[in-house]
């Protein structure tokens, strides 16, 4: 493949930042005492270029995350590798039937009727899909979730809808500087996900934490850490 016009991709240093976070990760679970195997790293690789995916996943990444559907499905059909794709942005309504039943997950549904596409979709496939809700725990401007006080209820509506399955939670506080400021969120996310768990439905997992407070997310129990600006370096403009 020609680089065209895209921006050249140095896979060497993708690779060298994807082992310094694997590191960084595997040393974060260790210092909470949690086993590394529990915590998936979500490479972000959202407005960089396939060739980007190509050597990250050569590297040794097995889950990738996107942002936005129409890239996401560009992307999906220009890497050759085996992927685990997961839809980590605000979904709309109209976009759901180019990712249901093509990703792994789905991080960020925070209403039913999207999670009633999804499931449509996915069942037209002969899938089910897995998603997350996405909860505002922290109460500040958020590009997605439902207030803490209405996620009881929403849980309690995408555990019925046909076609999917809610795995857990997922949570993007604003970023912060100092990483003490998001720890709040985390744990509020995971007491949230205590409270609702059921036998039937126990919310494994946890999407939370990005380049700047994933060590503080696993702390706080992350599953699953969204990683972009630390692997792939600064994304390129829109
Ligand atoms: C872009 C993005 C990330 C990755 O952010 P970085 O700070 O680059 O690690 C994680 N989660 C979501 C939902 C994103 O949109």
């Amino acid at each position: 493949m020609s680089a065209g016009a895209e921006v050249a991709v140095d896979a060497g240093a993708i690779a060298a930042r994807w082992r310094a976070v694997r590191v960084a990760v595997d040393a974060a679970c260790v210092a909470a005492g949690r086993a590394p195997a529990e915590v998936t790293i979500v490479a972000v690789s959202k407005r960089h270029p396939a060739a980007a995916v190509d050597a990250v996943v050569a590297a040794g990444a097995t889950d990738v995350g996107e942002n936005y559907a129409q890239e996401l499905v560009a992307k999906r059909a220009a890497v050759g590798a085996a992927v685990r794709w997961h839809f980590i942005g605000r979904l709309q309504r109209n976009k759901a039937r180019l990712v249901a039943g093509q990703v792994a997950l789905v991080h960020a549904v925070d209403a039913v009727d999207l999670a009633e596409e999804l499931g449509r979709r996915a069942r037209a496939a002969g899938a089910i899909q897995p998603i997350l809700a996405a909860v505002n725990v922290g109460g500040e401007a958020q590009k997605s979730g439902v207030a803490a006080a209405e996620a009881p209820a929403l849980i309690a509506a995408l555990r019925a809808v046909d076609g999917v399955r809610l795995d857990g939670l997922m949570t993007m506080p604003p970023p912060a500087d100092d990483p003490e400021v998001v720890r709040p969120a985390f744990r509020a996310l995971r007491r949230l996900r205590d409270e609702l768990a059921t036998a039937a439905s126990p919310l494994p997992h946890l999407s939370m934490g990005m380049s700047g407070d994933f060590a503080v997310a696993i702390a706080e129990g992350a599953t699953l850490v969204r990683i972009g600006t630390a692997i792939f370096g600064e994304r390129p403009p829109a």
